[in-house]
């Protein structure tokens, strides 16, 4: 089969690899229809992160083609949706809604998503099934439910967003417009999406953002004050993961106000007394997307939703190296990668 493997930074190439086979009784094997390049995936593709032949790719959906002896809620044919780690979806700490930190958590996609097939391991507790095959124009949406939707929308629920509250939304990619989606859907009263691209402010305002701060860092800060009546958001959310972001959603937070931090952190240190007279909660991590994606499927299969929107360049999985490049280069918002 083809995938997408990162031999070094900047170095994307599309090799002839192994179709992967059931390993575990609890494996499922997909044929993806489609699949994506992450905002995450260029931390290495920039050397921030180290890459060493690396098979790319956590987010996907496609069809059952095989399923291993103890599989029983999935079924061949299937069309399914699921995340970037595999969980039981039945430990305590799944139960509680954060299947990424399942104790029995494992990668999502071996040995990545970005290729033609792949290894779900613990199938029951990772994937979700559509209703039925979907329409062809559902497909970006039911993908971008991967990750870049559920991890929004964990943002938003992070930093409590809901009726009454004023949501700041800091990071202008795939995650932080769809977590203006998620505080939309969620009820915020007023969405601030700080951005300064104007074709990623109209897609922030299509999905429902009421106000747009083009500052960032103290400027930033204050024009989210003056927005607030000198106080902060009640609801912030960071998707990014640099010093300047998180700093810029804590101190655009009123006291008592919740941040939902959900970019990776990159050489992040918060302060601990700024952090103590600040009154600000902090939650956030990697998204138990998997808590979230039986709603998230749902909104999009009956159409209330168009997360999909955010994929703003398709290209054939022949072309990923054109694609990494392309966000990298922040032509494009979001990839998708087609085969
Ligand atoms: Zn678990």
């Amino acid at each position: 089969m083809r995938a997408v493997v990162m031999y070094a930074p900047g170095d994307v190439r599309v090799d002839e690899t192994e179709r992967p086979t059931i390993v575990e009784p609890t494996d499922a094997i997909v044929k993806l229809a489609a699949t994506c390049i992450c905002g995450s995936d260029l931390w290495p593709y920039r050397g921030a992160d180290d890459v060493d032949h690396q098979p790319m790719g956590h987010e996907y959906v496609g069809v059952v083609e095989e399923i291993g002896s103890d599989v029983t809620s999935i079924a061949l044919g299937d069309f399914v949706v699921g995340s970037f780690f595999s969980s039981d979806n039945t430990c305590e700490i799944c139960r509680a809604g954060y299947q990424t930190h399942c104790v029995h958590r494992g990668p999502g996609a071996v040995p990545g998503a970005q290729a033609e097939y792949a290894r779900i391991p613990l199938a029951d507790g990772t994937l979700v099934a559509t209703p039925a095959m979907p329409d062809e124009d559902l497909i970006p949406s039911l993908l971008a439910a991967s990750d870049v939707l559920g991890t929004g929308w964990f943002a938003a629920v992070a930093a409590e967003a809901g009726p009454g509250k004023t949501v700041a939304v800091v990071g202008d990619g795939a995650v932080g417009l769809l977590g203006v989606l998620a505080a939309e859907q969620l009820g915020a009263e007023r969405i601030i999406a700080m951005s300064r691209h104007p074709d990623r402010q109209a897609l922030a305002r299509d999905f429902g953002a009421t106000d747009v701060v083009e500052e960032r860092g103290a400027a930033g800060v204050q024009r989210v004050k003056e927005l607030t009546g000198g106080l902060g958001a009640h609801s912030t959310i960071e998707a990014v993961g640099t010093q300047e972001s998180m700093t810029q959603a804590i101190r655009a937070t009123r006291a008592g106000g919740h941040v939902g931090y959900v970019g990776v952190s990159h050489d992040v240190s918060l302060p601990g007394e700024e952090l103590f007279f600040s009154g600000v909660h902090l939650h956030g991590g990697p998204a138990p997307v998997r808590r979230f994606l039986p709603e998230l499927v749902r909104l999009v299969w009956d159409r209330e939703i168009d997360p999909g929107k955010v994929f703003d360049l398709t290209l054939p999985l022949e072309r990923a190296a054109e694609g990494y490049q392309a966000m990298d280069e922040r032509r494009a918002t979001k990839v998708l990668l087609t085969f």
